[in-house]
């Protein structure tokens, strides 16, 4: 798909705000019953006036700042009008001209290395209702509608139509939602709190805007379903006509909603109860609170741990597993005074942990659908597994064992070692096994002193199988080689 263009406007509920965009209501609903955190603001009764939570506009800043956005010296709300029951204002409080930031950008790994994708703007809006229709929008008989999420604060991230394929377009939420996620102004796992409407158009097409994707990981299948259909209609020599398009998550497919309204079908005017703000000077007081980004953090965490950026990038790209890698590291620890001079040493290998973190641990969490926060595995207990793993008290296979049984029960990784009889075999106990194998397989030792190496690979075998596996190889090799000579 080399000609595809893709640009996203992608809504962020701030979610982890006390309060709505320009009331006092509580945001923590998702658990509650319908159309009860309401109030005369959000369900848009007449008279009732808007006051901005200040709150808000200092994450919008945060997350300008983190894109590398420009935030504007003064900033003004609109009203976007249009009629719809989610909306029982008549019109939406957004941004148009004087948004809160442009011009920004961030960067995304493709296939074919880092690629920088420019950030049009953000803007701050209202969210309106949530329109319900029970067995999908096309057969419900009727719409229900919970006010409980009129008026959250949203963030509105327009790209330029820089994306090249739908996988793209899902790196770049990805990324951004990891972002919002370290600035700590929202919660991905929340119903609703990232949606995405794109543009997309082929070479030689007039673009359609699909709407309604309401999860990061739909984007992709939205986007490719949509690219092939413009592109079948092409081949066909069928005019793409400039358009909305709905996308039906159960169905995977999207549907032609109505052909799109221009920009002055809103009548965009400027909010007369919110004055405009000057909120420019807030950056720098701002900048100061914004914590170490994905990007550095990659960047530190080769340098600092020395660990493959493969694994530097899987472990930042959620901040509680990187939070979780470097408690693992870091309490491992001592510090040795040595003629003056304090050596660092560690005693779980930064490589080892990393690589147990990636290619294990997060495998196992998506299997249980667990998050590592909150999760029985804590860190003790991952520090615990793989010192023993490191001093070859257990095996790998073993290690692996002992972290699914604490995901799934709980536990401690002694007490399941102990009860599973894990662990391996010390030298004292493997020569006793080596011994009572030599001297029950006369034949063999005497094939060996013929210079028969497959004898030897024969008495390890069996030393191994006597051992069920638990005697270290190397321990069986020397003993075995000791004893043989001695023969
Ligand atoms: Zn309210």
């Amino acid at each position: 798909m080399n000609n595809v263009m893709i640009g996203l406007e992608v809504h962020v509920q701030l979610n982890k705000l006390k309060s709505k965009l320009f009331c006092g209501c509580s945001t923590d609903y998702q658990d509650e019953e319908p159309n009860t955190h309401t109030c005369p603001v959000c369900l848009g009764l007449p008279g009732a006036l808007p006051v901005v939570n200040r709150k808000a506009v200092e994450c919008g800043i945060k997350v300008a700042l983190a894109l590398n956005c420009e935030v504007l010296e003064q900033t003004l709300f609109y009203r976007k009008n249009y009629f719809y029951p989610d909306l029982p204002k008549g019109f939406q409080i957004s941004q148009y001209d004087f948004p809160l930031a442009v011009n920004g950008k961030m960067s995304i790994e493709t296939d074919r290395g880092e690629k920088i994708i420019r950030i049009n703007r953000v803007h701050m809006e209202e969210d309106p209702a949530r329109m319900i229709h029970e067995g999908g929008i096309q057969y419900s008989r009727h719409s229900l509608i919970d006010y409980n999420r009129s008026g959250m604060a949203l963030l509105e991230i327009v790209t330029e139509p820089d994306l090249k394929s739908p996988k793209e377009a899902r790196r770049f939420l990805d990324k951004l939602r990891s972002i919002l996620e370290y600035l700590d102004v929202f919660n991905g796992d929340l119903e609703g709190a990232m949606r995405v409407d794109s543009n997309i158009s082929l070479a030689g097409g007039d673009r359609a805007e699909v709407k309604n994707i309401s999860s990061h990981k739909g984007v992709e299948k939205a986007l490719s379903y949509e690219a092939t259909r413009q592109k079948n209609l092409l081949r066909r020599n069928i005019k793409i006509i400039q358009e909305t398009r709905h996308y039906d998550e159960e169905r995977g497919i999207t549907i032609s909603m109505r052909t799109k309204e221009g920009e002055e079908d809103y009548r965009y005017f400027p909010e007369p109860d919110l004055p405009p703000m000057s909120v420019k000077s807030w950056t720098e007081r701002l900048k100061d609170e914004i914590p170490e980004l994905p990007d550095a953090k990659i960047r530190r965490f080769v340098e600092e741990y020395g660990v493959k950026e493969n694994h530097a990038r899987s472990l930042t790209s959620d901040i509680e597993i990187a939070d979780y890698f470097e408690t693992v590291c870091k309490s491992s620890i001592c510090t040795i005074p040595r003629q003056k001079v304090v050596r660092r040493a560690r005693e779980i290998d930064p490589n080892m942990a990393a690589s147990w973190i990636v290619d294990v641990l997060k495998g196992e969490l998506n299997y249980r659908e667990m998050k590592i926060e909150g999760s029985p595995l804590t860190e003790d207990k991952t520090i615990k597994i793989l010192k023993d793993l490191s001093s070859g008290k257990i095996t790998e296979k073993n290690a692996v064992e002992i972290i699914r049984e604490i995901l799934d029960n709980g536990g401690d990784p002694e007490e399941i070692a102990r009860r599973r009889g894990f662990g391996r075999l010390d030298r004292s106990e493997t020569e006793i096994l080596v011994k009572k194998v030599i001297e029950e397989n006369p034949k063999v030792v005497e094939d060996y002193h013929k210079k028969k190496k497959r004898a030897l690979n024969f008495l390890v075998g069996k030393v191994m199988a006597l051992s069920k596996g638990k005697s270290a190889p190397k321990d069986v090799n020397e003993l075995l080689e000791k004893y043989l000579c001695e023969d």
